[in-house]
């Protein structure tokens, strides 16, 4: 199958697929929210689609289902553009996906996300659906500090110098976006932002006082020498660790 795009397939295709297995659909959520000066709003959201996309191919069988474009973005209300859905909203859009595709064959759940403001909320809704379905299974995808610790040893691995990659719009984020995306890129307005470690206190600091709090600009991490070969690498790499997790989880339950 070329097409793994739920949204793109008529129904007869998807009934095709799932008479053929593909009994797994990943659900993936991104954010509209400020990438600072150089990033578009949808950064998070075409990164999420590609990610699923890709770990749909590495996993088989599996269909990607429309992303859930904004998310939970409060921390970046401060700058103009951002949208931030209401927790329960949230939670709530991922369940109506779930209770419409359950009833159509698909049995494994995986909830993704390329934004670290909703990896909390997914685990949360993983293991309350786990309760309510015993018979479908709900994973989710790499902890925060799984991909807070994948970021900062690819960082160290491309020899960047430490907080290039902090986590927003930064060296990673912008690196993957020029290989990906590149149409969505003002290499121009790129300038360093907060270059401290992005340690669970800052992270804290920003969830509860708004990235304003560390970022004028909205930037953690320096983007000024991104570039879409090492986006290409970092990219790879955070796809073959999400792989590796998911499947494992998927064999574990
Ligand atoms: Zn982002």
């Amino acid at each position: 199958m070329s097409n793994l795009l739920l949204e793109e397939m008529t129904w007869p295709e998807i009934k095709t697929a799932l008479d053929n297995g593909f009994n797994k659909v990943i659900i993936p959520s991104g954010s509209i929210e400020q990438h600072g000066p150089h990033l578009a709003q949808l950064s998070d959201t075409v990164i999420a689609e590609a990610s699923a996309v890709d770990l749909a191919k590495r996993l088989g069988k599996t269909l990607v289902a429309p992303v859930i474009r904004p998310g939970l973005s409060d921390h970046h209300l401060s700058l103009p553009g951002t949208i931030s859905l209401r927790p329960e909203i949230f939670s709530g859009l991922i369940e109506d996906y779930i209770n419409s595709y359950k009833n159509h064959g698909f049995k494994q759940f995986i909830m993704i996300s390329s934004h670290g403001g909703n990896f909390s909320a997914l685990d949360e809704i993983a293991s309350k659906l786990s309760q309510k379905h015993p018979n479908l299974k709900f994973v989710t995808g790499l902890s925060l500090q799984d991909l807070l610790d994948l970021i900062s040893s690819m960082e160290a691995d491309e020899n960047m110098p430490e907080g290039a990659c902090g986590g927003h719009a930064c060296d990673y984020e912008t690196s993957v976006l020029l290989y990906l995306f590149p149409q969505h890129v003002r290499m121009d307005k790129a300038r360093a932002g907060y270059v401290g470690k992005p340690t669970r206190e800052v992270l804290d600091q920003i969830y509860k006082g708004g990235i304003a709090a560390v970022s004028e600009t909205g930037v953690l991490g320096n983007p000024c020498y991104a570039k879409a070969e090492r986006g290409r690498r970092y990219f790879e790499k955070e796809q073959e660790t999400l792989f590796k997790t998911v499947k494992e989880k998927l064999n574990e339950q």
